[in-house]
């Protein structure tokens, strides 16, 4: 059995506890143990502040954009081994695997081509130069600069490589040095990986250290120039945010939390079949990639009411068709849920909403005599108001028709019921409708996708998070953004307002001229 290990002040550490194990889901056989005692993590820290942050910044933007193109091929070399970790530990198929390693991959090489376009310096103007005195000599111009701390990345279970890097990306970008701490049931995919960063010698030492297991007292050594981007549940979320480190020292957090993504089919329109098709497949996509247990998934489905039944009929048909079982065999095209105690609430999450709704298809009975296997769920809501759709999040691929009456006003109030979401889908050509509709849920969300005929063939499926677009959202989404290009290193940066002579703003900052002023 595998022990492992931790990656901090330069050299792999073993724990002196009792390790906590890891299992393949789709077996239940034991692979590995994860366990981070004996740590000390004020010597964590204090190497990631004093060793790798002075190493990030002594190049500038552009030589640590080629550090992670660099990364991004060193992984991908070893794509095959990760799959494999990941359909193993991860109860992934080979496409949630790659979904996962190549979602990795693809966000550290977009944010290598977003960095090559930045100068080889540690600021970056922030917005255009301001005129603040009765002439243009007196001039404003904000700048950003790295912060001098360490960021600290808790990353959830369900996507232990493509979670590490998005956060990574943006930090090791910004100038930051980072601390990894995976989802400790999938964590061998991150372990592996974070072995792939180490032995690749690409980064300086101190800008990577990985925790594989608890991270101890470490928030306790936080302070004003460190952050926390945590992803995770809302529950977590919660407790870690009433840390000493955020209330009293103002270190700073970003939250990834749960959501109850919605799609919304509009009203029928003259023909609408590209689109119904459309809205259809990328509902039997999100709920049956990685078993349902994506962030993005969708968990409520709103259907004006005269179009129930043929949705219902629509998404029986394709999730049914799903085959379920062990990833080893490449026939099978859902995998378990990750854990035991993820198969348990998953089952006690279905329950609950059964309980105020109709079952289409699956509910919480086993389907198999071992194994962490769940039936694709589709349930329809007796009343679509039931507070308990609107409150639970089922971590697993169970999704909710929620029948209304095709109002635009009517989807909006039942959308925003979910309290705060990461993504929404809004699916029709009365373009009227979809404005109306995007613009009332926009307020609420991360992030909206409009389906049409237009772009039927060319869209992704809403569970796709893209390092171009923002990735995040208000109330019990956790409040926070990540990603977005470069907006993405924001969250890693100061951004300070410089005022004084524009010829010195220009010079030494970077911020554009005004030609009236000069030495
Ligand atoms: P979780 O139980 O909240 O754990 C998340 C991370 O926090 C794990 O690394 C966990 O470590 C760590 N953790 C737990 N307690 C901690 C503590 N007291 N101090 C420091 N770290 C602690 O969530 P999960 O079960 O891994 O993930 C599923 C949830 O994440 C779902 O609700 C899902 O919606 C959400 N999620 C959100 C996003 C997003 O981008 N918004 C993305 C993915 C998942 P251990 O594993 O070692 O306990």
């Amino acid at each position: 059995m595998t022990t492992l290990t931790s990656y901090v002040c330069g050299a792999w550490h073993e724990g002196q506890g009792t390790p906590r194990p890891l299992f393949n889901p789709a077996t239940g056989e034991e692979l590995a143990g994860a366990d981070s005692t004996g740590i000390d993590f004020a010597k964590v820290v204090a190497h990631a502040r004093d060793v790798g942050g002075p190493a990030l910044r002594e190049v500038g933007f552009a030589t640590r954009a080629q550090w992670l193109k660099a990364l991004s091929g060193a992984l991908h070399e070893q794509r095959e081994e990760l799959v494999d970790l990941a359909k193993s530990n991860g109860g992934n198929t080979r496409g949630d695997a790659k979904f996962d390693i190549d979602g990795a991959t693809g966000t550290l090489a977009a944010y290598a081509s977003f960095g090559k376009r930045l100068p080889d310096t540690n600021h970056l103007p922030d917005g255009d130069g301001i005129q603040l005195g009765r002439t243009p000599r007196y001039w404003g111009q904000h700048i950003k600069v790295p912060r001098l701390g360490v960021a600290v990345h808790i990353n959830a279970f369900n996507f232990p490589a493509w979670g590490a890097a998005e956060k990574m990306a943006c930090s090791l970008l910004a100038g930051v040095p980072v601390i990894e701490k995976p989802g400790t049931p999938s964590a061998l995919v991150a372990w592996r990986m974070a072995q792939i960063v180490v032995e690749s010698g690409i980064l300086p030492e101190g800008s990577f250290q990985f925790i594989c297991g608890s991270v101890g007292d470490l928030l306790d050594h936080l302070g004003p120039q460190d952050c926390l981007a945590f992803t995770g549940s809302s529950g977590t979320a919660a407790k870690l945010k009433g840390h000493d480190c955020f209330t009293q020292r103002n270190t700073r957090i970003n939250i990834e939390a749960d959501s109850l993504n919605s799609a919304i089919l509009g009203p029928k329109t003259d023909d609408d079949s590209e689109v119904f098709t459309m809205f259809l497949s990328q509902i039997a996509t999100d709920m049956t990639q990685k078993a349902g247990q994506k962030c993005t998934a969708i968990r409520r489905i709103l259907v004006p009411e005269d179009r129930v039944e043929e949705v219902r009929e629509g998404l029986v048909d394709r999730l049914s068709a799903t085959k379920v079982g062990d990833p080893a065999d490449s026939d099978n095209r859902m995998g378990p849920v990750a854990s035991e105690s993820q198969l348990k609430d998953v089952r006690a999450g279905i329950d609950a909403i059964a309980a105020v709704s109709d079952t289409a298809l699956g509910g919480s009975d086993p389907i198999a005599d071992t194994g962490c296997f769940v039936a694709p769920t589709l349930l329809v809501a007796k009343d679509a108001n039931s507070d308990i759709i609107h409150s639970d999040e089922v971590f697993g691929p169970c999704a909710t028709i929620l029948p209304y009456s095709g109002d635009a006003k009517d989807a909006i109030a039942l959308t925003n019921r979910g309290g705060g979401g990461l993504v929404a889908s809004v699916y029709s050509n009365d373009k009227k409708w979809a404005t109306e509709v995007t613009l009332g849920i926009a307020p609420w969300h991360g992030r909206v996708c409009l389906g049409s005929d237009k772009v039927a063939s060319l869209a992704m499926p809403p569970g796709m998070v893209l390092p171009q677009m923002v990735h995040g959202g208000p109330g019990r989404a956790g409040g926070g953004e990540e990603l977005g290009g470069l907006r993405g290193l924001d969250f890693y940066m100061q951004r300070t307002a410089i005022q004084g002579d524009q010829a010195v703003l220009t010079r030494e900052f970077g911020a554009p001229t005004d030609t009236s002023v000069s030495d």
